[in-house]
């Protein structure tokens, strides 16, 4: 199984209104530990990357995932619109010119996206962030497709493993973001940042299933 142009418009269609749906709760985990703009930044980005997808019908799988990228960058500002605009332009980046994505080149998307996060956030596991999530699930992505598993399968191992990460969110001590200014009081609550991220693979996954 491949994962298509059609597909990722798809996903991107879904993740609009999934995070539209889920303005509210990201508002609320930001409310404890931050400034209450989570769900309010995600769903204003996203409404934008929806409103020019209808422009992408005919653009190939990197360009309309860097588009994304310049999108959210100009749309989101805090610390999330560079933080995901640098995962969507890195990803774009990583599948220039594609139509058709393999298990493998799924994984080097995940790769690029992840590894964007890191980049732009200089954050590593464990400092409550949405790399709690998202390195997780990057594991367990290159896991399934060194075991062989299908796209549908790798997707949901990958999806299944960031709402674990966001779980594991819970007890930590952030250390970087607007969390981090909290100290100790940020421990006990989930991480909207990874939250977020987990919405957007378990939307991939959904859509590719
Ligand atoms: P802001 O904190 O500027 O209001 P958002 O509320 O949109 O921005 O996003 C907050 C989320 O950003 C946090 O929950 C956290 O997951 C993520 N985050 C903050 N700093 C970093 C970083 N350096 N690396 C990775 N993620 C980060
Ligand atoms: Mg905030
Ligand atoms: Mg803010």
């Amino acid at each position: 199984m491949s994962m298509t142009t059609e597909d990722v418009l798809r996903w991107l269609q879904q993740l609009a209104q999934v995070l539209q749906e889920n303005r509210e709760y990201l508002t609320q985990l930001d409310a404890a530990i931050g400034d209450a703009d989570h769900g309010a930044n995600m769903d204003r980005g996203f409404k934008a990357v929806s409103a020019k997808l209808a422009t992408l019908t005919n653009a190939d799988i990197g360009a309309i995932l860097k588009t994304v990228g310049t999108t959210l960058v100009s749309t989101v500002g805090g610390a999330s619109g560079p933080l995901y605009g640098t995962a969507f332009l890195r990803a774009g980046i990583a599948t220039a010119g594609k139509q058709v994505l393999s298990e493998a080149d799924v994984v080097v998307l995940l790769t690029a996206f992840v590894e964007g996060v890191k980049a732009r956030g200089k954050a590593q596991v464990g400092e409550k962030t949405m790399l709690d999530a998202l390195q997780p699930a990057l594991d367990a992505a290159k896991k399934a497709g060194s075991d062989g598993l299908d796209l549908a399968q790798l997707l949901k191992q990958s999806s299944d493993a960031a709402q674990q990460g966001v779980q594991a969110t819970i007890p930590l001590l952030a250390t970087k973001g607007r969390a981090s200014y909290l100290g100790e009081r940020s421990i006990g609550h989930q991480d909207p940042g990874a939250t977020s991220s987990w919405l957007i693979l378990k939307t991939l996954a959904d859509s590719c299933g």
